[in-house]
């Protein structure tokens, strides 16, 4: 019995014993006493009593409740913090208990498992359980339907939280036996697992205890970063090479004339062009280098103001011809009289030189190259498309990446250093604009980037 419950016996016996000798003492004392006013008088003595026996009955637990109510509002905030900081991030979070059921989990979690998104962030112990684990992913639900797995318990609410084992989420065995491992000694363990399946990602793995009957998994998803380091050590293999061949051009030039080709009228003033040439060429590459990188570090401060589209397109289309005075390529433009950006002038200039360049670098003889601008909420969207030799689907997403050459035996025979589209993406997203390609082999290519409207559509000093 409990302290409640005898202290409520206690009282009722004492309160019964009370109003019997009231009772007594009652009818010895007033023998002749009215029935409404003996009425009243128990009526007293009964709520008298009574508020003493609850005050001793409950007065102690009144605390309590208060305490625990206090404990349960500081439990719930904590939770609600927990899953706001597990919802945000981007690494999938699996708790998992002494039992190797799912005790806690986030969004991100639920994205590659066969979890339900809808009960990220609740905490799993100690509620109620249903059905089968139910993920995004239309695969997970038919496996699980077909392996017909037993609910860890049972429940009638259809809305209510349900608990899975972590083999519901996901049958890696690699996965499975970390957790175990983690449960069992209670130290840290960390692993490289490649998820099978349609997502093929790669994560790094980090299991540690958390407390005695838990433990916690952290998913690093290391395609990007494994991607960020291929990108870096292709950057430095290019770099290497472009600048090993203009300077061992340039060594050979220089040998040849100093083993006596200066002396020779004939061919000295060939070998010292060629040396100027490769010269240029490194020049070229190392102030692109430098100013890709100052651009990017944000050391490129930008002088916006409203400038007017077709005069810069006018300018850099002739600049482009003037430079390539043997091409035979027509330019057409579709330009709103009057339209304005925001934008820094000279790097805009920039912007276009390099897709204008291109699309006529890499266009087919007697070819087209068109630069059309239309305005779209914001923004005005700024297209330079091309009838040239395009880009195939799987060099689309990396041309923006510096020294990257979508078909490189032809592409190293054009000028050029492998940085402009690479300059163009940080231009373009300094100004708070974005850049994107579409292209089809032997069709021609097309390349869109936005820059944002000015606020007050009045030009100033163009
Ligand atoms: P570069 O032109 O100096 O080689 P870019 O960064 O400007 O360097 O371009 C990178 C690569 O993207 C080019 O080498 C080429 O393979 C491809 N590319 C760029 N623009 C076009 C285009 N309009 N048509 C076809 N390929 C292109």
């Amino acid at each position: 019995m409990n302290d409640l419950a005898r202290r409520v016996w206690v009282v009722t016996f004492a309160a019964l014993l009370i109003f019997v000798v009231y009772e007594i003492i009652k009818t010895v004392l007033f023998p002749h006493i009215s029935v409404i006013n003996s009425h009243v008088i128990t009526v007293i003595v009964v709520a008298v009593m009574t508020f003493f026996v609850s005050r001793y009955a409950l007065g102690r637990y009144g605390q309590a409740l208060a305490e625990i109510q206090r404990q349960t509002a500081i439990t719930e905030e904590t939770n609600r913090l927990l899953a706001g900081v597990l919802a945000t991030m981007r690494e999938a979070v699996v708790i998992v208990d002494s039992q190797m059921r799912v005790a806690l989990y986030n969004e991100a979690a639920a994205r590659i498992f066969k979890l339900s998104v809808a009960d990220a962030g609740k905490p799993g112990r100690g509620r109620k359980t249903s059905g089968n684990a139910v993920g995004e992913d239309t695969n997970a639900e038919q496996t699980n339907a077909r392996s017909q797995l037993p609910p860890v318990g049972a429940s009638s609410a259809a809305d209510s939280p349900r608990i899975y084992r972590l083999t519901d989420a996901t049958r890696d065995p690699a996965i499975n036996s970390a957790f175990n491992r983690v449960l069992e000694d209670k130290a840290p363990v960390e692993l490289r697992v490649e998820m099978a399946g349609r997502l093929g990602h790669s994560f790094q793995l980090h299991v540690a205890p958390l407390g005695q009957e838990l433990a916690v998994g952290v998913f690093f998803d290391i395609n990007q970063l494994e991607r960020v380091e291929r990108v870096r050590r292709e950057f430095f293999a290019n770099l290497s090479h472009e600048l090993r061949t203009p300077l061992t051009a340039m060594l050979a030039c220089s040998e040849t004339l100093l083993e006596g080709a200066i002396d020779d009228p004939a061919n000295r003033t060939r070998f010292l062009e060629t040396l100027h040439k490769h010269a240029v060429r490194m020049n070229d590459l190392i102030s692109d280098i430098s100013d890709l990188s100052a651009i990017e570090s944000g050391q490129v401060e930008l002088a916006l103001k409203p400038v007017a589209l077709c005069s810069v397109v006018a300018h850099v289309i002739a600049l482009v011809e003037s430079r390539k005075a043997d091409n035979d390529i027509s330019f057409s433009t579709s330009i709103p009289d009057g339209m304005l950006v925001q934008a820094d002038r000279t790097r805009l200039e920039q912007i276009l030189y390099n897709l204008i360049d291109n699309a006529v670098k890499f266009n087919r003889p007697r070819g087209t190259v068109t630069v059309a601008a239309e305005e779209e909420r914001a923004y005005v969207v700024i297209r330079v498309e091309d009838t040239g030799v395009g880009i195939a689907a799987s060099d689309l997403t990396r041309v923006f990446e510096r020294l990257y050459r979508s078909d490189k035996s032809r592409s190293r025979k054009t000028e050029g250093t492998g940085l402009g589209l690479a300059i163009v993406k940080h231009l373009v997203h300094a100004h708070g604009g974005e850049v994107s390609v579409s292209s089809e082999l032997g069709r021609g290519s097309r390349f869109t980037f936005t820059m944002p409207v000015p606020a007050r559509a009045v030009e100033s000093g163009n």
